[in-house]
């Protein structure tokens, strides 16, 4: 029997790969990280049988309740993509495959420490607070180039690109349009953006990691 987790990734990576080719790129350009938070690690278990290898977590904590034991039988990617504290950067370093959520000088200090004492450099992303909303994580889109250009010297070909969370009650599209340019600007070939309500938009404006949650794992 196939499971609801199994049948809803099958179903989302056709669509990936339709919006893919829709927008003129090879059907294999996206990434699909799916996004387990609040889920128990039997919905992860299902998917990894279903041949998911990509996986996201919002908070350290609860990655690391799941994920570490499941490493004996399992090859997959872990990404942290919530807002990271720096007290946690040490625990993200040691966990994570990838940490999509650099934002501030002080947490790239943290992860940068962190690299040397666990002897392990995921690769980094940099969170772009696209709509300067208060609330959220990431850098304002005024320091974006300058924060950019200091992780780009400071950690090399261990950052790879950027990622945004659009304001949910916006147009997601200039915003992703906005994020591509900036990755493209300054040579960074990873843009992860686009969740379960608008992930084939965001490939439409170039998005190369999507992140993906309820529409797999069901609603929260
Ligand atoms: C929860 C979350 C997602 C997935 O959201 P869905 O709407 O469930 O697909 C993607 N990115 C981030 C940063 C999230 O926190």
């Amino acid at each position: 029997m196939t499971s609801a987790i199994a049948e809803n990734l099958r179903i989302i990576r056709d669509r990936i790969a339709n919006a893919a080719i829709a927008a003129g790129r090879a059907a294999d350009s996206v990434t699909l990280v799916a996004v387990s938070k609040t889920k128990p690690v039997d919905a992860v278990i299902e998917a990894l049988a279903a041949g998911q290898t990509v996986f996201g977590e919002n908070r350290v904590q609860e990655a690391e309740s799941k994920f570490p034991a499941l490493r004996a039988d399992h090859r997959f990617d872990l990404h942290i993509i919530g807002g990271l504290q720096t007290n946690k950067a040490r625990d993200a370093v040691r966990l994570a495959d990838v940490i999509e959520t650099l934002d501030r000088p002080k947490l790239a200090d943290a992860i940068a420490a962190a690299m040397t004492k666990e002897n392990r450099q995921p690769r980094l992303l940099i969170e772009v607070n696209t709509g300067d909303e208060a609330q959220k994580s990431g850098v304002s889109r005024t320091d974006a180039d300058g924060f950019i250009s200091d992780c780009k010297g400071r950690f090399g070909a261990q950052l790879i690109g950027l990622m945004c969370v659009p304001p949910h009650d916006q147009d997601p599209r200039p915003h992703f349009e906005w994020l591509a340019a900036r990755a493209a600007k300054h040579g960074l070939g990873t843009v992860s953006m686009g969740m379960s309500a608008d992930f084939e938009i965001a490939i439409a404006c170039g998005a190369t990691w999507v992140r993906v949650g309820s529409a797999i794992f069901g609603s929260r």
